[in-house]
């Protein structure tokens, strides 16, 4: 089976907009619709069709596109069954496990509540990719807008059991700030002191740092880290629960 061919493009103040398409069947989808006119140009620019949106969650910067993208196309838009009375135009409901195709490129959905109530994330085995939307960015996380640390922290974990070559495409790049944040919590990792040498030198260049992998993330992303002993020793949390450590980490990053 061909490879899916991905398409990230930048798109309003911080998100990033990404096309997927089956070059056997020519189905395309966009992961969320934050706005329609850079999605339609950027369809223009790779000679594709719209045919489905895969909306990870209801936030206005991933669906104020959805109307006029499926006025325009047609396309089928999916989303997730616990925000359908928040997203516009939704055809199709999705919940935990549920197939989704984009031609014949087979993903399957994974929820990942926590940023909001129902986020779900779309995962591609066949070609070891996953769009996360706002629940894991590059060594950062979402904000915890609708769920308590426990429940992200579930959600997380189930991303970082993907196999570590798996690609992440997130929503937004918050990547230099989000390296400047770790390092306060594991400043002595040399993973995260390498990522952040790359992203500040891909800042300069005005180059994308995503997407990333989730192997990267578990080296050097602290949400993914609260095993870490160096981080439990600077938090003072030494042995206690993988949820709690995480939601100190997080509620740090809310202040920093
Ligand atoms: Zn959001």
């Amino acid at each position: 089976m061909a490879k899916l061919e991905i398409y990230q493009f930048p798109t309003r103040a911080d998100n990033y907009g990404v096309l997927i398409h089956d070059p056997e069947t020519g189905a395309t989808a966009a992961i969320d619709a934050p706005e329609a006119d850079p999605i339609l140009a950027a369809l223009q620019d790779k000679g594709w069709t719209l045919t489905d949106i895969l909306i990870t969650h209801h936030h206005a910067d991933h669906t104020a596109g959805v109307e006029a993208l499926k006025k325009k196309t047609g396309c089928t838009v999916y989303g997730p069954a616990r925000e359908a009375g928040l997203i516009p135009g939704l055809d199709v409901e999705v919940k935990e496990g549920d197939a989704v195709a984009v031609g014949n490129a087979k993903g399957r959905v994974i929820e990942t509540p926590g940023h909001t109530r129902g986020h779900v994330s779309y995962y591609f085995p066949d070609d070891a990719v996953v769009f996360v939307g706002d629940t894991l960015f590059s060594v950062g996380c979402g904000r915890l807008l609708e769920g308590d640390a426990p429940t992200m922290w579930s959600s997380l974990s189930k991303l970082a059991a993907l196999p570590p070559e798996t690609e992440v495409y997130c929503g937004h790049e918050y990547t230099g700030a989000n390296c400047r944040f770790a390092l306060t919590v594991e400043p002595e990792n040399e993973a995260l002191q390498a990522r952040a040498k790359e992203v500040a030198e891909n800042d300069a260049k005005g180059l994308p740092s995503l997407p990333t992998t989730i192997g990267l993330e578990l080296a050097t992303n602290p949400f993914l880290r609260p095993s870490s002993a160096a981080i439990q020793h600077r938090l003072g949390m030494e042995g206690q629960a993988l949820d709690a450590v995480f939601g100190e980490v997080r509620s740090r990053k809310d202040r920093f």
